[in-house]
């Protein structure tokens, strides 16, 4: 079999490379390259294969004359219709172990030379739409950078006020109800026992004195149903000019307003009230 690897002549006009395909699934085959001249008729050539060796093999005598792809192709070349075109296998590989794409605009490392800072993220607070974004250097994973950007962009983040504190119910419904700052209320919270696990009522009650508010506690209306109050019925009964602290089971949260102003936990309205206080400025400390 003749080969012929130019490719000046393999580009010559009127002619064709050609890669031939036959089966199906897996007897699915393939074989080439082959140049033979552009436009070749291979259903009409099948049928001129197929037409001469059933002759061969009638003159033959045979009682059989089996037919395949690479008879077919042994004959297309016997004919000179295609000749096979030398080619040369070669495995490629553009995986990048060791030279991954570092874009210059990555800053660089301040720890090793040659590093650059790829993004990634750290923590997320949903509620205040903030993530903790920094980078980690590619050679030495060195990170640094740590800031917090919105997570749901176009959205402002928001503030820690405490919405997200782990057991931080307490403090939160106190800086809520009386209008003062987070890190104030937590801080004089912890003094009086507040942890991630809470804190007891009657020493909450103290911190909120000790922050200049007094937590009136103040008989539930209606509070001798035998399904109890509700969140949503206490509400509905109460003056909206007003702040109040309420318990509920495990939980506390802040009436500001007339509407409820709670953290995460986000009890429903048909939670049962334990407790309601009022807020109400204490006056030595006011003064
Ligand atoms: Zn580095």
């Amino acid at each position: 079999m003749e080969l012929t690897n130019s490719a000046v002549e393999v580009a010559q006009p009127g002619t064709a490379i050609y890669m031939l395909h036959w089966g199906e699934h897996y007897e699915r085959g393939s074989n080439g390259p082959y140049l033979g001249a552009a436009g070749l008729d291979f259903t009409a050539l099948s049928a001129d294969y197929r037409r001469e060796r059933y002759a061969a093999a009638e003159a033959a005598h045979e009682d059989r004359c089996p037919l395949g792809e690479g008879d077919f192709q042994t004959w297309l070349v016997a004919k000179q219709i295609l000749s096979p075109i030398a080619s040369t296998d070669v495995e490629i590989d553009v995986r990048t172990y060791g030279n991954e794409y570092v874009p210059k605009h990555w800053p660089e490392c301040p720890e090793c030379s040659g590093g650059r800072g790829e993004q990634d993220y750290g923590d997320v607070r949903r509620s205040l739409n903030r993530i903790v974004v920094y980078h980690r250097c590619t050679e030495c994973r060195h990170v640094w950078g740590h800031h917090e950007v919105a997570c749901r962009s176009g959205e402002p983040m928001l503030e820690d006020d405490g919405r997200d504190t782990q057991g931080g119910c307490v403090p939160f419904s106190i800086s809520k109800a009386c209008g003062i700052d987070w890190k104030l209320a937590v801080a004089a919270c912890a003094k009086h026992g507040w942890d991630s696990g809470g804190m007891s009522p009657d020493r909450a009650v103290v911190a909120a004195r000790e922050l200049g508010f007094e937590l009136v506690r103040q008989r539930l209306p209606g509070s001798g149903k035998p399904n109890g109050l509700t969140l949503k019925s206490l509400i509905s009964g109460l003056p909206r000019n007003r702040n109040y602290v309420v318990s509920v089971k495990g939980h506390w949260l802040a009436l500001v307003g007339g509407a409820i102003v709670d953290n995460d936990t986000n009890s429903g309205l048909g939670r049962k009230v334990v407790d309601l206080y009022e807020v109400k400025a204490v006056q030595s400390a006011a003064a």
